[in-house]
């Protein structure tokens, strides 16, 4: 997740690397589908010297058509179901005064950390799964149904920032989603030996339905971006009157947000475990008193992850963040709402709820060699 090796919660920064699985894939008669994250996109325009290129995503979409793969959609658009998802959780949260504060469960690394460190709380967590496995599972269980494709011939590769996503696809309760994850430096490794010019491609659209997003989806690639999609979702849904954002500190900032019937939202935008560790006692010690938390695990969100190009330091993950705020700027739905193909998958869909949330459960610890087991919130070892 960005953070030193000895400190991640995931276990999942380990050099693995999964293109042979690709190439296999590719060659063996699957059913490529592709999806690509927000985050990826600024770090390969970067990697490949063409930063001010709107046409990135456009460009990755063409390399992985000619590449062999049958479709390639936008995690954004599973972005704004999330959002979307999220924005209603928190309403019914709210309105029935539980499990309060939201935390967002977007950053595999973070629910992991909150599963390990923070037993009683995984009830808090939100249960709608990331924007990789929702799209994941709606691609492979209703896509797949809709055009008669056995789940079973697609290979479902998605594009992270994220060497903890590869943990999130293996995780039990999603097996079967996600076939391959494979990092920002992976892609950049299958483009390089391809040796076709990024430069030179013509750009392409997302494939539809699921490559349609709003500015909101697409922020998911940055700290903040989950909070202020959810905050335009309940805008649409309860009017917003008024929208504040402070820095409480660095790696924390604090939304307030006035409805139009009276109340006001608290939220929290955190990055980095650290800052994450320090907001969690001050709400478990009453120091704090918040009604949402978004947290990320990397230093300025997925824009920072480990699976980033090199360098990913302070200045790498500020460029890409002002990178990927442009490409926001210029999409032209603004809120999650608005999307269309997202409405039609709700109408569509009966049982979508269901697709797309999961459940938590609180983790083993292993502490070198030794195994700590933590009281389950019902008091039970686990
Ligand atoms: Fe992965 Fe993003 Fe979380 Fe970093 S912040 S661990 S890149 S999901």
């Amino acid at each position: 997740c960005g953070q030193c090796v000895s400190v991640c919660p995931t276990g999942a920064l380990y050099a693995r690397n999964d293109l042979e699985k690709l190439y296999e894939a590719l060659s063996n008669g699957k059913v490529v589908i592709g999806m690509i994250a927000p985050a990826v996109r600024v770090a390969l325009a970067e990697e490949f010297g063409i930063e001010k290129d709107p046409f990135i995503a456009e460009r990755l979409v063409s390399f992985l058509k000619f590449s062999g793969f049958f479709k390639v959609f936008d995690v954004a658009f599973g972005a704004d179901l999330v959002a979307f998802e999220e924005a209603h959780e928190l309403l019914e949260r709210l309105s029935n005064d539980e499990r309060l504060p939201l935390f967002t469960s977007c950053c595999p690394a973070w629910v992991k950390y909150v599963e390990q460190f923070y037993p009683t709380l995984t009830n808090n967590l939100s249960s709608v799964k990331s924007p990789q496995q929702a799209l994941g599972s709606v691609v492979k269980r209703i896509y797949a149904r809709k055009l008669n494709l056995d789940p079973e011939r697609i290979c479902l590769v998605s594009f992270m920032p994220c060497t903890a996503k590869k943990f999130e696809a293996e995780r039990e309760e999603h097996v079967g989603i996600v076939d391959l994850v494979l990092t920002t430096k992976e892609l950049s490794q299958f483009i390089k030996a391809s040796r076709i010019d990024l430069r030179k491609l013509e750009p392409q659209p997302f494939d539809r339905p699921y490559g349609v997003s709003s500015q909101g989806g697409l922020d998911f690639g940055k700290s903040g971006g989950v909070l202020s999609s959810v905050i335009t979702v309940l805008n649409d849904e309860i009017g917003i009157e008024d929208e504040r954002i402070f820095e409480l500190e660095k790696g924390i900032r604090q939304i307030e947000a006035k409805t139009k019937d009276g109340r006001t939202i608290r939220g929290l935008m955190v990055f980095g475990l650290a800052n994450a560790r320090k907001v969690v006692n001050d709400i478990l010690e009453a120091k704090m008193n918040v009604d949402v938390v978004e947290v990320m695990a990397c230093n300025f969100g997925c824009v920072g992850g480990g699976g980033q190009p090199y360098p990913n330091d302070t200045q790498a993950r500020q460029s890409r963040s002002k990178q990927l705020k442009e490409l926001v700027a210029v999409k032209s739905l603004i809120s999650p709402t608005e999307n269309y193909h997202m409405r039609k998958l709700y109408e569509e869909v009966p049982n979508l709820h269901e697709l797309i949330h999961t459940t938590y459960r609180p983790r083993k610890r292993i502490v070198q060699e030794d195994v700590e087991v933590l009281p389950a919130s019902n008091g039970e070892k686990v």
